[in-house]
């Protein structure tokens, strides 16, 4: 790709702070790496409901879907907070996430060499993990019909519905193989075949799958072993993929073994334009102080360039720069110990677009 147009929504609290880093080592790269760029900025969440009375326009909707990618910072914070579920700036982000399609989530964990300190998981246990989470986002039992509560208080029934077609386990298990191609070449895929029938069926269409994919290693696991293995063992793990309530949780799981919010970023896969954003939310007790890790949202960059420019150098070249600076001792406020220097959200985004130059003139 030699052009890449993407649609920018900074959002709320930290939302602007973080993006702007990330947009600087995103402009750098492209211009190093001979990509054109277009970037359009976008009203969204809180500061989209200010404008307009709603957390996201259709106008928005609609530019979404013709952009190569969204690139997203967070929304949400306490002057909305009292909106009803249906009005809150949270609203235009399922709403973005559904208008897209995006139905793949990948959720990268690893722990940096330079933080092994901030995980809490055992030095030997915890060494040099790196694998990512890929979790089906728009089926499963979050979706699954019927959902309801009947019956008479005191007998009432609530029951959700577990489902997944083979269309959809093929499609998410594409997304997985595909991404075991570029990676290390081994699939793990999670369910819990042994008691559920629709699980039964993701492992035997993920079997079948496989034979596409000669080259990637598939493995199985039961849910609550993986859990285990994953604290047990989390450096012998690559890339596993699951439905959509398993990879709620185990992704959760691998953000707390990683050591800070800060340095988790995401992308929200489908058919169309990627979605781009850190884990994190808007961080209204630090916003507007320089004091938010842009890590996680340069990282979404970097998934960005790899997964909708398909430039793997560039996305390697950010990644590295981050790994660079954080060798060099570089902290925000959430990565340095007591008595530590830190440095704040620009100084560090600089870091890293210098560290991004070195590697890419
Ligand atoms: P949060 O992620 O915003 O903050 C949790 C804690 O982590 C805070 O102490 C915060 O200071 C810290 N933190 C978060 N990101 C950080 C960063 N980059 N650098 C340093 N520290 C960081 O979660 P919350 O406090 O539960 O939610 C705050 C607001 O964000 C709420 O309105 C919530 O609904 C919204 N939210 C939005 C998203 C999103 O936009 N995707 C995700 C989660 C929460």
């Amino acid at each position: 790709m030699s052009k890449l147009d993407v649609l920018v929504l900074e959002g709320d609290g930290i939302g602007p702070e973080v993006t702007t880093e990330a947009i600087g080592v995103l402009q750098r790269a492209c211009e190093l790496g001979g990509i054109a760029l277009s970037l359009e900025p976008g009203p969204f969440g809180g500061a989209c409901i200010d404008a307009h009375g709603e957390p996201i326009t259709q106008a928005v909707l609609d530019r979404a879907s013709q952009a190569d990618g969204v690139l997203l910072g967070a929304c949400g914070g306490p002057k909305w907070d009292a909106l009803p579920t249906s009005k809150r700036p949270e609203r235009g982000l399922l709403r973005l996430r559904e208008h897209l399609a995006v139905f793949a989530n990948l959720r990268p964990a690893k722990l940096f060499a330079a933080l092994a300190d901030s995980c809490p998981l055992r030095p030997e246990r915890a060494k040099n993990f790196d694998f990512l989470v890929i979790r089906e986002l728009v089926g499963g039992i979050y979706f699954g019909k019927p959902r309801q509560v009947t019956g008479e208080p005191g007998h009432r029934v609530g029951e959700n519905t577990l489902v997944y077609s083979e269309p959809e386990i093929i499609r998410i298990g594409r997304v997985a193989f595909e991404t075991a191609q570029r990676r290390n070449k081994k699939l793990l895929s999670v369910d819990k075949a042994n008691v559920l029938e629709v699980m039964g069926l993701w492992r035997e269409v993920m079997t079948a799958l496989a034979k596409d994919y000669t080259d990637v290693k598939l493995e199985h696991m039961y849910v609550d072993n993986a859990a285990m293995q994953l604290i047990l063992r989390p450096a012998d793990f690559d890339v596993l993929v699951t439905g959509n309530m398993f990879g709620d949780i185990l992704s959760d799981l691998a953000a707390a073994a990683t050591g800070s919010i800060g340095l988790l970023p995401s992308a929200a896969l489908g058919e169309g334009p990627g979605l781009y954003e850190p884990v994190h939310g808007s961080a209204p007790d630090i916003a507007g102080q320089g004091k938010a890790n842009p890590l996680a949202a340069i990282m979404s960059v970097a998934m960005l360039l790899e997964h909708t420019a398909q430039r793997v150098d560039l996305a390697g070249a950010v990644n590295d720069s981050v790994d660079a600076v954080l060798n060099r001792g570089l902290r925000t406020a959430d990565l340095a110990k007591q008595g530590e220097t830190t440095v704040s959200t620009q100084e560090m985004g600089t870091a890293v677009l210098a560290e991004v130059e070195k590697r890419l003139s």
